[in-house]
Order: C-alpha cells, then sequence, then structure tokens
C-alpha cells in the first residue's frame, strides 16, 4: 500500500486553458480520497495521469517513496476498477480474480493461495466456481477488487463506478464499496460527481472546480462551512 501525493499538477491539452491547474492533493496510505465536482472540472484527467495514462504537463506524482512521472502505467502498480467491472464472462470468477496472477505465470499453489485468501476477504468464498453473468452487481464489484486484491496494488481507483446504476443498486454498492475499503485499508481514490458519494464514502473530499482545487477537506468540515 502506499500515499499517492499530487504536487503541483498541472495539464494542459494543447494551447488550452489548463484541464488541471496547479493541483495538489495528498492522498495518505489507506485512506479514502473522493475528487468531486462537475462534469469538465478535470476529475479524470487527473486520475489518469495517477494511473499513467496521461502525461503530467508540470508538476510530480509520488507514490510512496517513488517518483513516477514517467514510469509506464504498468510499473506503478496500481489497480483501476472499472465501471463495467471488465470481467472476463467466459472464466469462473476464480479464474477472472487469478487472471493477473496467470499473466504473471505464478505457480498453481501461489494462485490458489492468494485467489483463496482473496475470495475470503471479499466473501466470495461459495461463488468461485461461477460465471460473472450469474452474479449480482455487489457480487460482481467484489470480483474486480479481488483481482486488484491478489495483485498486491498499492491503490484501488474508480472513475465513477456507480453512474450507470439504478438508484437502489446505488445506494447497495455504496455501502459495499465503503465497508470493502474499510476492512482492506487499501489507498482509494474515488471520481464522481454525486454530491451523495462525495459526502458519504470518503475520509476527504477535493472538489475541482474547471481545473482548480476548490478545498480539500473531510465532508464534516465540508457540511459545517457556512
Ligand atoms: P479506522 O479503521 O481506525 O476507523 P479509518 O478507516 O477512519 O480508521 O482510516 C483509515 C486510515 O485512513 C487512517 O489510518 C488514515 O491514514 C486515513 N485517514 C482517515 N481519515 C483521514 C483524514 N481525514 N485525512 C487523512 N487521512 C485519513
Ligand atoms: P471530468 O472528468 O471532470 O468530467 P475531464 O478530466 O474529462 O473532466 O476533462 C477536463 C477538461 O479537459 C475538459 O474541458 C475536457 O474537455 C478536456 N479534455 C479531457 N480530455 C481531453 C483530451 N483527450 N483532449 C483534449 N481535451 C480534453
Amino acid at each position: 500500500m502506499a500515499s499517492i501525493d499530487m504536487v503541483n499538477i498541472v495539464k494542459r491539452y494543447g494551447d488550452g486553458f489548463p484541464a488541471v491547474n496547479d493541483v495538489s492533493i495528498d492522498v495518505q496510505d489507506g485512506e479514502f480520497m473522493i475528487l468531486v465536482g462537475p462534469s469538465g472540472c478535470g476529475k479524470s484527467t487527473l486520475l489518469r495521469m495517477i494511473v499513467g495514462l496521461e502525461d503530467i504537463t508540470s508538476g510530480d506524482m509520488v507514490i510512496g517513496d517513488r517518483l513516477v512521472n514517467d514510469l509506464a502505467p504498468r510499473d506503478r502498480n496500481l489497480a483501476m476498477v472499472f465501471q463495467n467491472y471488465a470481467l472476463y464472462p467466459h472464466l469462473s470468477v476464480y479464474e477472472n480474480i487469478a487472471f493477473p496472477l496467470r499473466l504473471a505465470k505464478a505457480p498453481d499453489a501461489e494462485v490458489d493461495e492468494k485467489v483463496r485468501a482473496a475470495a475470503k476477504t471479499l466473501e466470495l468464498e461459495e461463488h468461485l466456481e461461477r460465471k460473472p453473468g450469474n452474479l449480482s452487481g455487489g457480487q460482481r464489484q467484489r470480483v474486480a477488487m479481488g483481482r486488484a486484491i491478489v495483485r498486491e496494488a498499492d491503490a484501488f481507483l474508480f472513475d465513477e463506478p456507480l453512474s450507470n446504476l439504478d438508484a437502489k443498486l446505488r445506494g447497495q454498492m455504496r455501502t459495499e464499496i465503503a465497508r470493502l475499503q474499510k476492512r482492506l485499508g487499501i489507498t482509494t481514490v474515488y471520481v464522481t460527481h454525486d454530491q451523495t458519494e462525495a459526502m458519504t464514502l470518503g475520509h476527504r473530499v477535493a472538489v475541482l472546480k474547471r481545473g482548480v482545487l476548490q478545498q480539500l477537506a473531510t465532508p464534516r468540515e465540508l457540511y459545517e462551512q457556512p
């Protein structure tokens, strides 16, 4: 696990107004940080720069004690959890979770140990032989997180993971994500435009507007502001 320190991050696409303008956010080891703001405020750009899918125009991105500005995404050891979970429909839950270990050619005994440990944490032990198509949304979310856990990623990154769900399921998933993050204690950055998610999920909330960091505070501090 690791902290994620964004220091004076600037991103310009072309020569227009910066999409991200001198943003500094210190995500502590184990912290659940929310990035919130209206569409176009620069949240996704910031998340993509953490993962390494987008170059930084200026500033520093530090993960743990490593400056990662020039590191490829695969060398950053972060796990992006996608909105559609990106599960393989033809593979069992077991093989979906095992996937990164298979790619790394891990021995079967190690794969088995790690997959079963993750399944235990995520309460998926009884579903290991099932296919993702037969699972609930919450179970699929947990399989996606299981894949991140076996990789021993330093942090989870979520980009609006619940935006396509109906209100009821969204509420359930919110609870589930908060519970799992707390149980796993893994550094998490979560992008949303939803005020309720912003105020209920995280330890702290970073509010962005037109590329500028407006506020960085706990939900309580945000509530209590005049
Ligand atoms: P606990 O498991 O004791 O209830 P939390 O889940 O609240 O603790 O926090 C887990 C970790 O997240 C803390 O150890 C801390 O590093 C980080 N954290 C929690 N709240 C904040 C905050 N407001 N600012 C920065 N880091 C925080
Ligand atoms: P958000 O995630 O908050 O909706 P984005 O990070 O997607 O915001 O976008 C921030 C700004 O950067 C917007 O003005 C958007 O139009 C612009 N932008 C995003 N991606 C690109 C791109 N690949 N090329 C040019 N402009 C982009």
